[in-house]
């Protein structure tokens, strides 16, 4: 970013409203362009789904956090953790304050399969699941009855593949992880043994990759079964995946292949992993008892609408006895204050990362990043390239002097205001002291770090730093 503003004006100060992968590869460019950065987050912690998403096992994806630690550092930085907008905070008083709110929220909620018996106890979102296992203080106190032998997970994504994995693994695989003590805890004493992997296409359209496929085979405990007949291809699926598919899919039918052909692990646990098949209902005692068993279709591939290979019914039904039923069929935003919603899609409405209303009209000074611009796709990384095309706009708009015109520019004034809104408010002070006292609970234990998952805990921590 090459484009700063001149000495003798007064920086544009930005607001991110999301302190998550995509909220801090705004602010690293937003800086690079002659920007102060104020970065605002529901959480007293920082990282988004890093911190409550990415799977406790893979503790090199979340190494990328010293990026935007580096970030942090530099001048012009600000952030005020523990500030939720449309509680604490409104999106007209950012108005009034910023020339650039930038929303960088993220889509947390998951979508729903709207079957009959979805909402039977022991039914779950993967999202809750997810932010349960990784200490996220709002799922803290959620119930999960591992008390069953098979638990089914629908969706053929990388979350479905993280919560079937985490599902599985042996206590020491486990124990040197940051996973969040209670999780560890009903983890341990789980009596499930078998989770199956249910995909509504075929393995040439599953939606995981290549690593997480084959990590599979590494796994403790753990053995992985597919079925030889789910593998045979439908001619549409064969055309595609010879002639047009990426190397990721061509890879997942070839590893499924050799798991198929492999002799059984002698193990303890198994993954399996089934395909073609759409959950219809969800089946248990009476109208509202425990989910028993999933009642699902078989389907077929078929073209449709622009050439997608779709699933499609045959009326074919069989019923999976299971005890817990798991839902990772993508991430949908939930509607923040009156920023605009399109409700259709899950996201903030925006045109190329402008947040505009429905008849298409940018609102100015106000920008989108991340998953609740573009839906919930790609890696971390993605968020990268997402994050410069938004700001990339906001510099053209700035250089146009088409930003939005606070009333109220004083940063102190800006922080006295957060300081009354939210007297709790975590600084990144506030942060470093929380995540040197976590890396040092974790520390004696050879673990990443214990984290606090009681937000009165992680306030309490920050604290630490003013009382010296
Ligand atoms: P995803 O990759 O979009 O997968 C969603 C899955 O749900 C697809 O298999 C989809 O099938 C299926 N699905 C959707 N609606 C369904 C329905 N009504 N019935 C049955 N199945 C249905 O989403 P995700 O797993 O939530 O992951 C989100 C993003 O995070 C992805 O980009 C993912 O790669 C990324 N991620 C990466 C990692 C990693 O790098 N290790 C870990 C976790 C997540 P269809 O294809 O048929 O629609």
């Amino acid at each position: 970013m090459t484009d700063i503003a001149p000495d003798s004006a007064p920086s544009p100060r930005a607001v991110i409203v999301g302190a998550g992968p995509s909220g801090f590869y705004a602010a690293d460019q937003l800086l690079g362009a002659g920007f102060e950065v104020d970065v605002l987050d529901a959480l007293p912690t920082p990282f988004g789904l890093v911190r409550a998403g990415v799977a406790p096992d893979h503790p090199k994806i979340k190494s990328v956090t010293r990026v935007y630690e580096k970030t942090a550092k530099k001048d012009g930085f600000r952030f005020f953790g523990g500030i939720r907008l449309g509680e604490h905070i409104r999106r007209a008083e950012l108005l009034e304050r910023y020339d650039v709110v930038l929303y960088a929220l993220g889509t947390s909620d998951d979508n729903r399969l709207g079957i009959p018996g979805e909402d039977r106890p022991g039914v779950h979102g993967a999202t809750q699941f997810v932010a349960w296992y990784n200490g996220h203080p709002d799922a803290a106190d959620y119930d999960y009855n591992l008390d069953v032998e098979r638990a089914v997970v629908i969706g053929n994504g990388n979350v479905a593949m993280d919560v079937a994995r985490m599902l599985v693994l042996h206590p020491d695989e486990l124990a040197p992880t940051d996973t969040a003590d209670h999780a560890i805890e009903v983890l341990a004493a789980s009596k499930v043994t078998e989770v199956v992997l249910l995909g509504r296409r075929g393995p040439a359209q599953a939606a995981f990759t290549n690593p997480e496929l084959r990590e599979l085979a590494d796994l403790e405990r753990a053995g992985v079964e597919v079925d030889i007949t789910d593998l045979e291809l439908d001619a549409a699926s064969a055309k595609w995946l010879q002639e047009e598919a990426d190397p990721t899919a061509q890879r997942n039918v070839e590893v499924l292949r050799e798991y198929a052909a492999a002799s059984p692990k002698d193990a303890s646990h198994r993954i399996v992993l089934k395909f073609l098949r759409s959950p219809v209902e969800i089946l248990g005692e009476g109208q509202d008892g425990a989910v028993t068993g999933i009642k699902v279709v078989r389907n077929e591939i078929q073209a449709g609408e622009g050439g997608r290979l779709s699933a499609v019914a045959t009326g074919d039904e069989e019923v999976i006895e299971c005890g817990l039923v798991l839902r990772s069929i993508g991430y949908r935003g939930r509607p923040v204050d009156d920023v605009p919603f399109d409700d259709r899609r899950g996201l903030i409405r925006n045109d190329g990362g402008r947040v505009c209303d429905a008849s298409g009209d940018a609102h100015s000074g106000e920008y989108v990043v991340g998953w609740i611009k573009r839906g919930p796709s790609g890696v971390i990384g993605t968020n990268k390239k997402d994050a410069a095309d938004t700001v990339a706009k906001i510099v053209e708009d700035r250089d146009a002097g088409k930003l939005n015109a606070p009333a109220i520019t004083d940063p102190d004034a800006i922080a006295a205001f957060y300081a009354e809104r939210a007297p709790d408010a975590v600084t990144w002070a506030g942060w470093q002291a929380i995540d040197a006292h976590e890396k040092a609970s974790g520390e004696p234990h050879g673990r990443p770090r214990v984290k606090l998952v009681r937000l009165a805990d992680l306030f309490e921590r920050s604290r630490a730093t003013t009382a010296g």
